[in-house]
């Protein structure tokens, strides 16, 4: 008989399933564990939103719908884009709802990447960029942006251009998963410049957009429209990552070609989440605001204790993610480290080197969890340190 590896693609054997889950399953058993892991919010979806979804429901909205998302929605996604990012979107062909931002990535390298094409990727990041890229041929280049307190200066920029000439495409991620690092208006005019000038496409994930605690979120959209696949969706901003509602915003000649790689995945995304999503983004615009406030008095408490116990941290200042490099006596083994952590201390994070070149040595921490876990979590991992020592 034939090895069922036969069967196979090549490529997909190369790759390895989602490190993060991996690793969340690999721990998940252990009896007792204080699991901060994933990217979940412990927020329930806004009352309001719920009740639109169930409306949707009684009204029959149980069909297949447009590809492209709702037109109903689309133009509340345009409405909601000229007001936060001041950036007019033509809801009828520069839009596309998507199953998540994860289908929204996804169909964006698959439809614009050939084999040989260069992609930069800042580094640490959320790990799904590497395979949805090398997966269409492409080759991924990791910049590592851990020397700068993760962020990618313009400096840094420039001298991957003196090394790689004729990249495609650049996908940036800000506030940024794992690093919860936000950059700066002034910094995304300069790197939006670098980009713009080298015909660099910038794919920029903003999906954690309306979570950041010391500044004004800012989108290189704004700057530039013509040059920009804004990738969004309402999985952080309205804790609905179970409903699977994301979208694409860019120029006309890019959507309509994505546009067919969404169709022959997803086929339209689910008829009541639009719904939903509908009224989340016309009447739901303050509804982040409550779980910003509570995450930023969380992220002040995980810092300041990880610190104490010797972490180094960049200030994370959007998301709900703590990157907190290992203390020297610990080593460098980030993924020795975490599975100690879950078995002995009884606390579930994530290994930095899942997220790519400059992670190893840190670990990620989620602190979408109650005051009451974040508490126990940081009581654990405290103890188990001292004991070590
Ligand atoms: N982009 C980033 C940076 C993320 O952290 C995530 C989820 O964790 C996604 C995209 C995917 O979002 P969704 O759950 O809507 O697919």
């Amino acid at each position: 008989a034939k090895s069922m590896e036969n069967y196979v693609n090549k490529d997909v054997k190369e790759i390895r399933p989602s490190a993060i889950r991996d690793f969340d399953m690999q721990i998940s058993s252990i009896p007792g564990l204080v699991k901060l892991t994933l990217g979940e919010p412990d927020f329930n979806v806004p009352e309001h939103v719920k009740q639109a979804a169930i409306r949707g429901i009684q009204a029959n909205d149980s069909h297949y719908g447009p590809a492209a998302g709702k037109l109903e929605l689309r133009k509340a996604v345009a409405n909601y884009l000229k007001d936060t990012r001041n950036v007019d979107y033509n809801p009828e062909d520069e839009m596309l709802i998507t199953n998540g931002g994860t289908e929204a990535l996804t169909a964006i390298t698959f439809s614009l990447l050939n084999p040989g094409d260069k992609v930069w990727v800042p580094t640490p990041v959320f790990s799904l960029y590497f395979p949805i890229i090398t997966l269409t041929g492409a080759e991924c280049i990791q910049v590592d942006t851990s020397a700068d307190d993760f962020v990618l200066t313009p400096e840094k920029l420039q001298s991957e251009l003196d090394q790689h000439g004729d990249v495609k495409m650049i996908i940036l991620n800000y506030p940024c998963n794992p690093t919860g690092r936000a950059y700066p208006e002034d910094l995304l005019r300069k790197l939006g410049k670098i980009l713009h000038d080298q015909n660099v496409l910038i794919v920029a994930d903003e999906m954690y957009s309306e979570l950041t605690y010391d500044q004004e979120h800012f989108s290189l959209a704004t700057i530039y429209p013509e040059q920009t696949l804004l990738v969004s969706g309402l999985s952080k901003s309205h804790a609905m990552t179970g409903w699977r509602l994301g979208y694409i915003a860019g120029p006309s000649a890019l959507i309509s070609q994505i546009y067919k790689i969404h169709g022959f995945l997803v086929t339209c995304v689910n008829d009541i989440a639009q719904d939903a999503a509908i009224e989340a983004l016309n009447n739901g615009r303050q509804d982040p605001d409550a779980f910003r406030a509570e995450y930023k008095k969380r992220r002040d408490y995980v810092v300041s204790r990880m610190e104490k116990m010797g972490f180094d941290i960049a200030t994370p200042e959007g998301a709900f993610y703590v990157f907190a490099k290992i203390p020297a006596q610990f080593g460098n083994d980030d993924f020795n480290f975490a599975l100690d952590l879950a078995k002995k201390a009884k606390v579930g994070v994530i290994p930095g080197s899942a997220f790519g070149a400059g992670g190893e040595g840190y670990i990620r921490i989620s602190y979408a969890a109650s005051d009451e876990k974040l508490a126990k979590a940081m009581d654990y991992i405290e103890s188990y340190l001292d004991n070590l020592e």
